[in-house]
């Protein structure tokens, strides 16, 4: 299973009880808005938060940069299903403090009845994030040592798959293993559209840094299966919308943290899920930028 953060019980928060693990079947009871009917997600990647709230990295208070954002979702006009947030959680090697500091950041998302799924990146530490969150620590069966799963939802459904190979090891694996679950998985449910969230980018041509090192057996899976619709990935801190030759979707998405080019866009992706497709929009932090508001349809391959 991925991490996965229910809804916090605004009722049970105050009381007193142990927090992390106060979990309502169905949303929380704070928001006002209407139900989700399942279209709109939040998705995020690359949030690097550290333990020290006043930690800056490259110009950036990551801190404030993962508020701002929570702060947005929770501000969205439309009722938000769901948020993903697609890898590197952690500063930078993972520190079990870092991990309580994610959670106290992700707090008032869960308090309004928001489930967040969590992958992990390069900058991340299973164990400590398992110590973090004890009561989450499932495990596909198959695969105990990483955090894989579907998530079914109304318009597709999302495969939150695991590529840390080992902490500050740059490049991203999935192995033989969690590429068996994933093809028999996606045989298992051919209804609805497969969206597939890994933290590494494709090692596909042109690409440049540290890739997925099993993109080619990867890719063996997700072309010919035509329910794949797209591949989401974050890990190179660089905005953009791509197709492969198949009309795969690839999308790669802007840090919540630091860029690593100047110029580039940091903040998050909100998009709304439909039949044939889905509609991105790029929020940008700095709300000057020319590309913020970016719209950008996915149609999905036939
Ligand atoms: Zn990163």
């Amino acid at each position: 299973m991925p991490v996965f953060l229910p809804p916090i019980s605004r009722r049970r928060f105050l009381k007193g009880s142990l927090a992390a693990s106060a979990v309502v079947a169905a949303g929380g009871c704070a928001t006002h808005k209407p139900a989700s009917d399942g279209q709109s997600w939040a998705l995020l990647s690359d949030i690097h938060i550290a333990a020290d709230p006043n930690l800056v990295h490259s110009n950036v208070n990551m801190t404030r940069n993962l508020q701002t954002v929570a702060q947005e979702v929770l501000a969205w006009p439309a009722p938000v299903a769901g948020v993903l947030i697609n890898g590197d959680l952690a500063y930078n090697s993972g520190e079990a403090a870092d991990y309580a500091a994610v959670l106290g950041l992700l707090r008032p998302l869960r308090e309004h009845g928001l489930p967040i799924h969590l992958a992990l990146g390069n900058h991340d530490q299973r164990e400590h994030f398992w110590a973090a969150l004890p009561e989450q620590k499932t495990a596909e069966a198959s695969l105990p040592e990483r955090q894989t799963a579907m998530v079914p939802t109304r318009y597709a459904n999302w495969f939150v798959l695991d590529s840390l190979i080992a902490t500050l090891q740059t490049p991203g694996r999935l192995g033989e293993a969690q590429r068996a679950w994933l093809a028999r998985a996606l045989d298992e449910n051919t209804d609805k559209p497969a969206l597939v969230a890994i933290h590494h980018h494709p090692a596909l041509e042109g690409a440049t840094g540290w890739p997925l090192e099993d993109t080619a057996a990867l890719m063996e899976i997700l072309r010919p299966r035509r329910q794949v619709k797209v591949w989401f990935f974050g890990h190179t801190h660089r905005w953009g919308v791509y197709h492969d030759e198949s009309g795969l979707c690839l999308v790669n998405f802007p840090p919540v943290a630091y860029v690593f080019e100047e110029g580039r866009p940091n903040g998050w992706v909100h998009a709304t899920l439909q039949p044939q497709g889905a509609r991105l929009e790029l929020r940008c932090l700095d709300r000057t930028r020319k590309d913020h508001g970016q719209v950008v349809d996915l149609v999905w391959r036939a």
